[in-house]
């Protein structure tokens, strides 16, 4: 069977389906193609972490009708506490500081993936098509085609843009043997959900290590979500200790009586931490977008954050320049040059970070004390700081600032 739409998006996880609701409005005939079963409990994108949304996220996420869906299991981060493991570097960044309520909320990837998926169900020129994989492109002309395969079945489908939102292992890039660059950091991160003694209140920790973060950040009821970056050998390890074993070592890595005990744990699950980062986000009709485009460390939560700014941009600019043709070269190239600044700064900081705490010398260890010393101490630089984290950085899209997406 041969189908044609405008867009076909690639991967329907966190970025993939977040970019079709925005783009919905604008009337393209658009298709989502993912290759887990919509809604089966195995879909990888929405499963148990625990995603700290950004202060532009929440705002991205209101204007394109997703937010009020979220909003009622979404926890409020009103103060974060940055220490460094072992050494008398830390800082409090107090959203009160900013004259806001919070600097972001956590929402489970899960609880993310049911609202994005009633959302998509409602709109009338989406399909998703699932479970499907796309398993050739070919591109050129007016089109580019997809080869789709579903249980045995084959089909085609033309689209005049195709978005490769097809995650961190992406095939479109690979088929397309697109440059990327790639760093493995030797480190895993075990996640799961800890209940600690006292209320966390609205407040995050983290705690940067060699071998990464030790985050834990407030969820909702008396639970936290838990991130816990372990060297990849030690990771196995971690996932086996009997639960009050693994109590007792997180709250001894953790070192802090801010929470008292930790009483409770849920499962616990394992992610290899490695940076992918596509030397071209755009191609002949293709936008390389989310983990497909930039995989990133979770060291500063940014990872989603920055693919809904790129959903957001991409947005906007298909519609200020609505001319039928979603693909065409222009469009992308704007949209290209328009997010470079702010995926380059955002990659840039994690990755800098990551590498900087993981490295051994006395020169690095003085440079991260001095940097969390330096933002203890000066006002105007922790503020500096929150706003780029917050997702403000470079030309910030209109969904970003609260107004819509088209202006009125
Ligand atoms: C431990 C951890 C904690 C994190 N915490 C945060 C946080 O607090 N805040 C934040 O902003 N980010 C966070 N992130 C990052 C965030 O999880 C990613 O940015 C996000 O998952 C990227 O979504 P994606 O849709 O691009 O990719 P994915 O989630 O990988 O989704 C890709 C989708 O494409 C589908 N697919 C793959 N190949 C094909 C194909 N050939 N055909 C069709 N479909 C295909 C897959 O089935 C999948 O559904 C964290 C990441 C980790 C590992």
């Amino acid at each position: 069977m041969n189908q044609a739409c405008d867009i076909a998006i690639v991967g329907g996880g966190l970025a993939g389906a977040s970019l079709a609701v925005a783009l919905a409005s604008l009337g393209y005939d658009i298709k989502v193609i993912e290759a887990v079963a919509y809604k089966a409990a195995g879909q990888p994108s929405y499963d148990d972490r625990t995603l700290a949304l950004s202060h532009s996220s929440r705002r991205i996420l209101a204007g394109i009708g997703l937010w009020d869906m979220l909003e009622a299991d979404a926890t409020p981060i009103r103060k974060i506490y940055i220490t460094e493991l072992n050494r008398p570097g830390r800082v409090l960044l107090d959203a009160a500081e900013l004259g806001l309520a919070a600097y972001g909320h956590v929402v489970e990837a899960h609880r993310f993936g049911v609202a994005v998926t009633r959302k998509l169900e409602q709109v009338k020129n989406i399909e998703v098509i699932s479970p499907a994989s796309v398993t050739i492109i070919k591109m050129g002309g007016s089109t580019n085609k997809l080869h789709l395969e579903s249980g045995g079945t084959e089909s085609a489908l033309e689209a005049r843009l195709v978005v490769a939102a097809d995650g961190a292992n992406s095939f479109i890039r690979n088929h397309l043997q697109i440059p990327t660059e790639f760093r493995d950091y030797g480190q895993t991160a075990v996640i799961c959900n800890i209940t600690p003694e006292i209320a966390h209140a609205g407040r995050a920790f983290e705690c940067l290590t060699e071998t990464g973060p030790f985050a834990v950040l407030p969820h909702t009821g008396d639970r936290c979500g838990l991130v816990w970056s372990v060297a990849s050998e030690h990771a196995q390890e971690i996932l086996d200790l009997d639960d009050e074993t693994f109590l007792t070592r997180a709250q001894q890595r953790f070192g802090s009586n801010k929470l008292g005990d930790f009483i409770q744990v849920g499962r616990r699950t394992a992610y290899p931490l490695k940076l992918a980062r596509a030397k071209e986000d755009i191609r002949e009709r293709l936008v390389i977008l989310g983990n497909a485009a930039h995989a990133i460390h979770p060291i500063g939560a940014q990872g989603f954050n920055l693919a809904l700014r790129d959903a957001a941009v991409l947005a906007e600019v298909l519609a200020d320049d609505y001319e039928d043709d979603p693909g065409e070269a222009g469009l992308l190239q704007q949209y290209s040059r328009w997010r470079r600044q702010d995926q380059r700064g955002t990659i840039a900081t994690s990755d800098g970070m990551t590498r900087l705490f993981a490295h051994p010398s006395m020169l690095a260890a003085g440079l991260r004390t001095g940097g969390l010393i330096a933002h203890a101490l000066l006002p105007s630089l922790r503020r500096k700081s929150a706003i780029k984290a917050m997702g403000y950085r470079g030309r910030v899209p209109r969904l970003a600032l609260g107004e819509p997406l088209r202006p009125v």
